[in-house]
């Protein structure tokens, strides 16, 4: 049988590569777009050490009208698109709205409508947990109402699943996947894939491994007068290799035909809330590092706790996450060490 083709956009960021791992492992043939403006090309050598077989990678910007139509004219023997291509700093969002809106707007656009000009039938959206805003109930299921994300960036995500919901609504023979992350963290155990932050991380675990490094001071805590266990915030902290194989999943359902809506969603987490207190002792414990952190005023935007229900994922998609926080901090740790040492 020949192999089914699957179009995975920002397959070169840390999301999609170690996704692109997993769809190869998995024997599918990937034609990976991005235009490396939080990527680097040398990913495409790393995904071909692990697997032994390198995608076909290329360069353009998906907000482009005309190319991102002659790409997928180009591949109109794809059966699915994976779109990870986004902007997703969350502070740099507030600042230039107009910026993220146009980018991971009009890249949905671009690609539902090269899927809709093809006839490429399937489609699965990076999500967030950004999309359910401060929650009434946790953990938190797909039923829980989604609410307006505080920053532009998070905002980007409902509407874009609004925008597909409504495209899927006129092209029954459609489907469609909106996964929502919760917070993933890791590496590839290769140590050949991570996460690459450009300037200084926003997020926590970079943040972590970067001030263990020394190119970082110190770790700020944000707020340690939550109503928690220990005063800090509390997250579904979730291994980006257990969330790879969760698009493995989503992907096979789509192609089986076995979904029940055209247009379904998944919350992607462990299900378990960790503390930043909780992930900076498991880091301290995997790395055998003594981290330098002081505790900060809130930050804006910030919600307490969150934390997913995982059980429709588990059921439906038949995935769950196998790998724990230690697994997490420990490759993450070995990640730092190995981008900084080579
Ligand atoms: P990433 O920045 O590492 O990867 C995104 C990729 O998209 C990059 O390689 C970038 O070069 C590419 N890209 C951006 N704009 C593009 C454009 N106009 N044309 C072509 N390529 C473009 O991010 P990631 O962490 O791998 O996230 C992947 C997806 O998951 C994003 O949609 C993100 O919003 C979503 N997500 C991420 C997280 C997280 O914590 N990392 C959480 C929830 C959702
Ligand atoms: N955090 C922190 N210091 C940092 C970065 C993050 O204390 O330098 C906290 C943040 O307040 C939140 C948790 O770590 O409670 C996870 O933040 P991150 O930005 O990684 O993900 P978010 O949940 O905001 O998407």
């Amino acid at each position: 049988m020949k192999t089914q083709k699957i179009i995975v956009t920002g397959g070169m960021g840390y999301i999609g590569s170690h996704t692109v791992v997993a769809l190869i492992n998995s024997g599918y043939s990937i034609v990976i777009v991005d235009n490396l403006c939080n990527s680097n090309i040398v990913v495409l050598k790393s995904i071909s050490e692990i697997t032994g077989v390198t995608p076909e990678f290329e360069n353009i910007d998906l907000t482009d009208d005309n190319k991102t139509a002659q790409f997928f004219k180009r591949h109109n023997d794809a059966v699915a698109v994976i779109n990870f291509a986004a902007l997703k700093a969350v502070g740099e969002s507030v600042q230039k709205p107009i910026w993220y809106y146009k980018n991971n707007l009009n890249i949905l656009l671009n690609v539902l409508e090269g899927m809709e000009n093809n006839a490429i039938k399937n489609v699965i959206f990076s999500s967030s947990a950004t999309v359910y805003g401060l929650p009434d109930i946790l953990p938190i299921t797909e039923e829980a109402k989604t609410k307006r994300p505080t920053s532009p960036y998070g905002n980007t995500k409902k509407i874009a699943e609004e925008m597909m919901e409504d495209f899927l609504k006129v092209q029954p023979n459609f489907k469609g996947i909106s996964l929502r992350y919760f917070n993933p963290i890791g590496a590839h155990e290769s140590e050949k894939i991570g996460e690459l932050p450009t300037g200084i991380p926003n997020n926590l675990m970079p943040f972590i491994t970067q001030t263990a490094v020394g190119i970082r001071k110190e770790l700020k805590i944000f707020g340690k007068d939550y109503a928690t266990e220990d005063g800090t915030a509390v997250r579904d902290y979730i291994h980006v290799v257990d969330l790879a194989e969760a698009h493995v999943k989503a992907l096979k359902r789509l192609l089986n035909s076995e979904a029940n809506d055209n247009f379904e969603v998944f919350n992607l987490g462990t299900g378990v809330g960790y503390s930043v207190l909780d992930v900076v002792k498991s880091f301290e414990k995997t790395s055998q590092q003594k981290l330098n952190y002081s505790f900060e005023k809130r930050r804006e935007g910030d919600v307490p706790e969150l934390y997913a229900n995982p059980s429709k994922a588990n059921e439906v998609l038949g995935w769950n996450a196998t790998l724990t926080l230690d697994d997490m901090t420990a490759s993450s740790w070995n990640w730092e060490q190995k981008v900084r040492n080579s």
